[in-house]
């Protein structure tokens, strides 16, 4: 163990580049932190916006089940800071979480403000040193651009919200240098939808409310909403790693809604039964409860002879799997989160980079995706918790007293 401090840089002043700091500064390292924006943790804000979910509370196991294939790579971080570990550290700072009736673990005031206004005042009275407006373009030779610091963690997310300051362009620097790494796509995103010009016009911004999708044999319920060129939504970001992959493979997909998820077929087809006397299909249905979104739905997806057709329990059949073929991604400026990046086998156990020793990476520039719930932030503190410790073991440095 040495006794005298190292100099570590991290570049990216997300959460996961700040988690990371804590630590090492925590254990009295010299830290620089860099961010090519003017101040820190733009998307960290903007997660807030519509409510800070910061982890999810249920067990272990299911909780890592949400990272699919990336499971028991990330499964030894969680372990070592799982989500009652981030809940205890939001609290030291002075914020008081609740579990909501979903599971989801948020701020009690839905924000991020106060987290990170605490957390910016802690790291500075930590010593951390914060260089906003550094762009990193990679290595001149062995060194950073910009210092030679004992040790780099890399931290520069992922791809979505490029406005906000991550926008995926170190995939070229680190493929380069002989990185492998999976290509950046969107993940919990929307998608488009060759919508007629009426649909689009009449309905971009309404909700779907309750609507339950189903892809390839899974369902989920939730929210959805139609955009102008297509459909995004909690319900379908549930569903966006299968739907993405299945365009990318057969160029289209076809999802099923279910407009009236919490009838049964049985109930609907009662409902319907009711005579239609010289009612037009569309007043009929408005009658029924029906919006004008789920009837306009209804027509966008099929002929109107053969809607008028149909029997009582035709229809109630389509309103409950009314197919909605998906043409492409939204794209990643609206996407939540991003799939892909740093392979895990680029990676030793503490994140360092195998064909960059002292250089180490965490949160969502490594290569594991996980729906919206917590997962996305809970595993981006974990993985810097982790890195943070394989840098103080690669600079033989004594961990600090307590992680976070
Ligand atoms: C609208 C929205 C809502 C979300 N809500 C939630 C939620 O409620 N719960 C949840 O778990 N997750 C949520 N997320 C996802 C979550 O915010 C991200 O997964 C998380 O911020 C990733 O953290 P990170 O530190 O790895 O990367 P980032 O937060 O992206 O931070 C990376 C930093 O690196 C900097 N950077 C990038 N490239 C360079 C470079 N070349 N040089 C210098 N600096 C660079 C960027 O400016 C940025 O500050 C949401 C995301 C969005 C967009």
């Amino acid at each position: 163990m040495t006794n005298q401090p190292s100099n570590i840089a991290i570049i990216g002043a997300g959460p996961s580049g700040l988690m990371a700091a804590e630590i090492l500064a925590r254990a009295g390292q010299r830290v620089t932190l860099y961010d090519r924006m003017p101040s820190p943790a733009r998307k960290f804000l903007i997660a807030g916006r519509g409510g800070l979910n910061l982890t999810h509370s249920e067990p272990l196991a299911p909780f890592l089940s949400r990272y699919g294939t990336a499971a028991d790579w990330l499964a030894p971080s969680i372990h070592a800071f799982p989500p009652d570990a981030l809940r205890a550290w939001a609290e030291g700072l002075g914020v008081e979480t609740f579990v909501g009736s979903s599971g989801r673990v948020f701020p009690r005031s839905m924000k991020a403000v106060a987290l990170l206004r605490a957390w910016l005042k802690r790291l500075e009275t930590l010593g951390v040193h914060y260089a906003p407006r550094h762009t990193w373009r990679g290595w001149n030779g062995a060194a950073l651009t910009f210092t030679t610091p004992d040790a780099t963690l890399l931290a520069l997310g992922g791809a979505s919200w490029p406005r906000l300051g991550s926008d995926g362009s170190w995939t070229t620097i680190l493929a380069a240098s002989g990185v492998e790494l999976s290509p950046l796509r969107p993940s919990n995103c929307g998608f488009v939808v060759p919508w007629s010009a009426h649909l689009s016009s009449r309905f971009a911004g309404s909700p779907l409310k309750p609507v339950a999708i189903t892809h390839n044999g899974v369902t989920r319920q939730g929210e959805a909403m139609i955009t102008a060129t297509g459909i995004e939504g909690g319900v379908i970001y549930a569903l966006s790693a299968d739907l993405r992959d299945a365009i990318a493979r057969d160029g289209t997909t076809t999802l099923h809604l279910d407009l009236r998820p919490t009838m049964t077929l049985e109930s609907l087809t009662q409902k319907l039964e009711a005579p239609r006397a010289s009612q037009s299909l569309s007043n009929y249905l408005r009658k029924a409860g029906f919006s004008p979104l789920a009837i306009g739905l209804l027509y966008e997806t099929t002929p109107p002879a053969q809607l008028a057709a149909l029997s009582p329990r035709g229809l109630a059949a389509r309103v409950k799997a009314l197919p909605l073929t998906l043409t492409a991604t939204a794209g990643m400026a609206r996407a939540i989160s991003s799939a892909g990046g740093i392979a895990r086998h680029a990676v030793d156990a503490h994140f360092m980079l195998r064909a960059k020793p002292s250089v180490f990476a965490a949160g969502e520039m490594l290569d594991w995706e996980a729906p919206t719930g917590g997962y996305l932030l809970q595993a981006c503190y974990s993985t810097a918790v982790a890195a943070a410790q394989g840098i103080l073991h690669y600079c033989n440095q004594p961990a600090p007293t307590h992680a976070a």
